[in-house]
């Protein structure tokens, strides 16, 4: 029977794989792997959070006066996301056409809602992966596009 020399084998912490080589309580390279991509998927979300945002918007309001409908509007506007500490020239942006009502609730208050879509690009391999619900995603190059549907719902005083 031939002496095998070399390293034991170990089993992950995590999925009990054994591997040769692995220190005791350390993952194995494949758990290791999925750990660091979870740990950065988080980063880039609190990075978002922590974003300085630059914005513009412009809107048409068109006074309706009928009954509760107080007006319609449709409002367009562009939000670019920046890290809050440093400057970057290609920031990724979401656009958002919107059209809007306004139903006078009293006479200073006015419920706002409406509906639109939003049009989030990234370039330089980033995402702005803002949407909650259903999306579309299309990548070219390190270009990412994702295309959503909004619900906006608001008060005026
Ligand atoms: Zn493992």
């Amino acid at each position: 029977m031939p002496l095998r020399i070399g390293l034991p084998e170990v089993p992950c912490v995590r999925c009990h794989e054994r591997v040769a080589g692995l220190a005791w309580g350390e993952r194995c390279p494949t758990c290791h792997a999925e750990r660091k991509r979870r740990a950065s998927q988080l980063a880039r979300r609190i990075s978002l959070v922590a974003a300085l945002m630059a914005a513009g918007l412009l809107g048409w309001r068109f006074p309706v006066e009928h009954g509760p409908l107080a007006f319609a509007e449709i409002e367009a506007d562009w939000l670019e996301i920046r890290p809050v500490w440093h400057w970057i020239n290609d920031a990724p942006a979401v656009g958002s056409l919107r059209l809007q009502a306004g139903l006078k609730l009293a006479p200073h208050v006015v419920l706002l809602g409406g509906a639109g879509a939003n049009v989030a690009v990234a370039t330089g391999g980033r995402d702005a992966d803002l949407a909650r619900g259903p999306q579309s995603v299309q990548h070219s190059g390190d270009t990412t596009v994702r295309i959503y549907p909004g619900l906006m719902l608001g008060l005026q005083i």
